[in-house]
């Protein structure tokens, strides 16, 4: 992405030390979203990116990455499917468990949601441990659909998400805005 575009961005961007615990620092995306000229561009950039990686589906991760696909789906005119964390989703689901920094967490998707032909960009706000993104990249794989890339607003450069993500994405890009 541009410089502009990173700047307008970024500067829409609220650092809350220690939320939701001590220690952490929370990147609050609201102030972005509040904003249409940056919602817009953001949606404008992440929808031009899954044309350019020949998406023909966005996976939004539970819960703010469904607040930036879904917008990006209807503008690219693709599909959107929902990655929510265990218990949410209705149908046959597809499951993923993973480790994260203190314990473990569960995700799904409904697997009839993917077709084998599918070419899937998977999109959220923050890539932090690389956890969240590395299992979405499971099922995806699982279901049978080829995996697109990752789409992220921002990475926590001192986790290793990036290095996390890298044998699931075999090859596919992990774009940053
Ligand atoms: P991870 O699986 O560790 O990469 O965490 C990714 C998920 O947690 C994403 O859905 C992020 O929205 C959220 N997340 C992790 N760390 C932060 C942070 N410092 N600020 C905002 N969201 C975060």
């Amino acid at each position: 992405g541009s410089e502009a575009l990173r700047n307008l961005l970024l500067g829409k961007i609220r650092d809350v030390p220690d939320h939701p615990k001590p220690g952490v620092l929370f990147k609050d995306i609201t102030p972005l979203l509040a904003d249409p000229e940056a919602f817009t561009a953001l949606t404008d950039a992440l929808a031009g990116l899954a044309e350019e990686r020949g998406a023909t589906k966005v996976v939004g991760l539970e819960a703010r990455g469904f607040i930036l696909a879904a917008p990006v789906a209807v503008r690219a005119g693709i599909g959107f499917v929902p990655v929510r964390k265990a218990g949410k989703l209705p149908g046959a689901t597809l499951s993923q468990a993973y480790e994260l920094e203190y314990g473990g967490a569960e995700i799904e998707i409904h697997a009839e949601d993917l077709d084998p032909g599918d070419r899937v960009l998977v999109i959220d706000d923050v890539l932090a441990t690389g956890g969240t993104a590395e299992a979405a990249l499971r099922l995806i794989r699982r279901a049978g659909a080829q995996v697109a890339g990752v789409a992220v607003l921002m990475e926590l450069g001192f986790l290793p998400g990036r290095t996390r993500l890298e044998a699931e994405l075999g090859g596919a890009p992990l774009d940053v805005l």
